[in-house]
């Protein structure tokens, strides 16, 4: 059972003045798993006095001593590689090989691009007689979702303290373990005291006390559109700048090609990875009309052949991240069944041999992008396939969407992949596997309106100021 019921404020592990304690429960075995203290607004104001006054010294370190301090940080952060990932499967279901690989090698990505994009970035440029200087923004909120829990909260920290900001993190009550331990490893590097402050609890009381804070200059969020838009309204009236990174409903463009199964295969299972809770999953398959039974039968193999079970074991999908999720992605795959979409594999229900834990079957429609299943996030293991008779068809399908956070294009021309790739109205597009720490990631349409990743994300936390004459 863990316990934790400090927060970090000012360099030190503290009492809330808080609100309560909640508990939370592991979504694989449905028992409680530790304990965590709810902060309140005075909480919120005592962490964001701590940041202010850090950011007086901070913002005018050194490009060196920053350096210094993220390496310090990257030492820290790799003796404590396997807590973290074994936090990650407990707090939010994550497969052991999955938490101790991709989950954690984001954070490490995070912050050796953090590194480099420092080492590198040219804070003044003269133009004329003219100086333009970028500035740390100030104090930074940074609020955070479960799903990729490490990656969203180092995608956030580690270029806000790179670019010599002081922040506040709020991270997300089911994801509230890998937080506390990314707490110690900052405090055990030497983070200067109240450049580094966490707060967990409620986000309608943590978040909101510091959207509306007015010495809080920016907000980072990662999280649904709903908050997102809430949030927006709560930061208006002290005029911060709010970036956010919200849901999305991906397209992924099968190209007319050899090899069309076993990419439906592959896509198929990408779907399922971290039981189908990634923003940027590929949820809408899109192939070509003509091969559809080829692929059903592909997706159906793939999507079978998920083994689901205790994430602590050997299984590839656990469970989704709580019985809220659970009853939303039921709710969803039953709305497919009624609304006539194909059910390829899976279904309603428990997987067959688990009785307990939220647990989902790896669940594949076939159907037209008009039914509510291609339309809106599940955010759960159900991947909706649905057929094209052209390329500029199957760009218009892709791009028939409210979100526009990611999209995939696979063939076997990477040329004509990039082709149909710029015409998709989305962030980031990935093409036969692409990947890339230095990109930047964000949304268009209601995904959002903020980059993180690589130098656009360390531009987030930066002001422009110009000195003219
Ligand atoms: P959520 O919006 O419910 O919560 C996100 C965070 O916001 C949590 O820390 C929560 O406590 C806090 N919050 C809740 N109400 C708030 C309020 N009124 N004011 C301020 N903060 C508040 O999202 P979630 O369920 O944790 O995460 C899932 C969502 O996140 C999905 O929509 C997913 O697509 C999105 N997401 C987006 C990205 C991206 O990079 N674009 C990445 C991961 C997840």
């Amino acid at each position: 059972m863990r316990e934790y019921l400090k927060f970090y404020i000012d360099g030190q592990w503290v009492d809330p003045i808080g609100s309560g304690t909640v508990d939370l429960v592991n979504p694989a075995t449905e028992e409680v798993s530790g304990k965590i203290a709810l902060g309140s607004e005075a909480d919120v104001d005592k962490a964001v006095k701590a940041a202010r006054a850090a950011f007086a010294s901070y913002s005018q370190t050194s490009r060196d001593e920053r350096l210094a301090l993220l390496k310090a940080i990257k030492s820290e952060y790799e003796k404590r590689l396997p807590e973290l990932a074994e936090a990650i499967t407990e707090e939010m279901g994550a497969p052991a090989s999955l938490a101790s690989s991709f989950h954690t090698f984001l954070g490490t990505g995070h912050l050796d691009t953090a590194i480099a994009v420092l080492e590198k970035f040219a804070f003044e440029e003269k133009h004329g007689d003219t100086l333009i200087m970028k500035e740390p923004i100030g104090v930074c909120g940074l609020i955070t979702p479960w799903n990729w829990p490490i990656n969203q909260v180092t995608v956030k920290v580690f270029p806000a303290l790179a670019a010599g900001c002081t922040v506040v993190l709020k991270p997300p009550q089911l994801a509230a373990y890998s937080a506390q331990i990314l707490a110690e490893i900052l405090d055990a590097a030497g983070v200067p005291k109240g450049v580094f402050n966490m707060v967990q609890g409620k986000g309608s009381v943590i978040g909101t006390a510091l959207s509306t804070h007015p010495d809080v200059d920016m907000i980072s969020f990662t999280g649904s559109e709903s908050v997102g838009v809430q949030i927006s309204k709560d930061a208006a009236d002290t005029v911060k700048r709010v970036c956010l990174e919200l849901g999305g409903k991906s397209p992924y463009i099968l190209l007319d090609d050899d090899g069309l199964a076993e990419r439906v295969a592959a896509a198929t299972s990408g779907m399922m990875v971290n039981s189908g809770q990634t923003c940027s999953a590929g949820s809408r398959l899109i192939v070509p009309q003509a091969r559809m039974a080829e692929a059903k039968a592909a997706a159906a193999g793939a999507a079978e052949a998920v083994t689901v079970g205790n994430p602590a074991g050997n299984a590839a999908m656990g469970p989704v991240v709580s019985k809220d999720q659970f009853d939303t992605v039921q709710a969803y795959i039953n709305k497919g069944i009624e609304e006539g979409a194909e059910l390829v594999a899976g279904g309603p229900g428990l997987p067959e041999g688990l009785d307990k834990g939220y647990f989902v079957r790896p669940t594949v429609f076939a159907t037209t992008n008009d039914k509510v299943v291609a339309r809106e996030e599940i955010f759960g293991p159900v991947l909706v396939m649905i057929g094209y008779d052209d390329l500029d068809d199957a760009v218009a399908i892709a791009n028939d969407t409210d979100f526009g956070l990611a999209g995939y294009v696979d063939g076997n021309d990477q040329d004509k992949c990039r082709e149909v790739a710029r015409k998709i109205r989305a962030g980031a597009i990935y093409v036969n596997g692409g990947f890339d720490f230095n990109a930047p990631f964000g949304g268009y349409k209601r995904s959002g309106n903020g980059r993180e990743w690589g130098e656009h994300g360390f531009a987030e936390y930066l002001e422009t100021k110009a000195i003219i004459g």
